[in-house]
């Protein structure tokens, strides 16, 4: 049996913690489906096809991973896929009770998907999207924290 994945999240921007996690995700899945949730009361700060070109962009050489867009529950987005996994990363105490909380929400509505966690690496695990976020609002260089895809001339 094929092991599918979902890894789920805003990508607003992809980090290279994201990129750590389906890097050590794909050590344990066949394929990884990185879906990018579109909720309509989020305010993002790039719009959903600059995320989604800088994800394709990244993994264009990983043939295991895919990049799709979805609205609504992610364990519906996983159904449709054929994905009975959903990958998330964590970076501290703070992310694993956020993500239990999540987690614990989705079996209860899917149990036949379980959530599989992965440790971000030491050096990545200060890293959010929001901190990127502030850093090129206010003008700083960011780019040591991204992948190639989204450098500075591409923001
Ligand atoms: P969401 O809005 O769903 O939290 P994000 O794009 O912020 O979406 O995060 C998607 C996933 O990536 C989450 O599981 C988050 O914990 C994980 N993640 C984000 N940054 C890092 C990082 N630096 N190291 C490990 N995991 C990370």
């Amino acid at each position: 049996m094929i092991r599918i994945a979902v890894f789920p999240g805003s990508f607003d921007p992809i980090t290279m913690g994201h990129v750590d996690i389906v890097n050590r995700g794909l050590k344990i899945f066949d394929r990884i489906i990185i879906g990018i949730g579109n909720n309509a009361e989020k305010k993002y700060m790039f719009p959903l096809e600059k995320r989604e070109a800088w994800l394709k962009k990244t993994f264009n050489h990983e043939a295991r991973v895919e990049v799709k867009t979805y609205n609504g529950l992610t364990v519906d987005f996983c159904k449709k896929m054929n994905s009975a996994f959903i990958l998330r990363g964590l970076r501290n105490a703070a992310d694993f009770e956020f993500e239990k909380a999540i987690a614990h929400m989705n079996s209860g509505i899917a149990p036949e998907i379980e959530s599989i966690f992965v440790l971000s690496e030491l050096k990545y695990g200060a890293l959010s999207s929001s901190i990127i976020r502030d850093i090129i609002r206010n003008g700083g260089n960011a780019s040591q924290f991204l992948p190639d895809a989204v450098q500075p001339d591409t923001l």
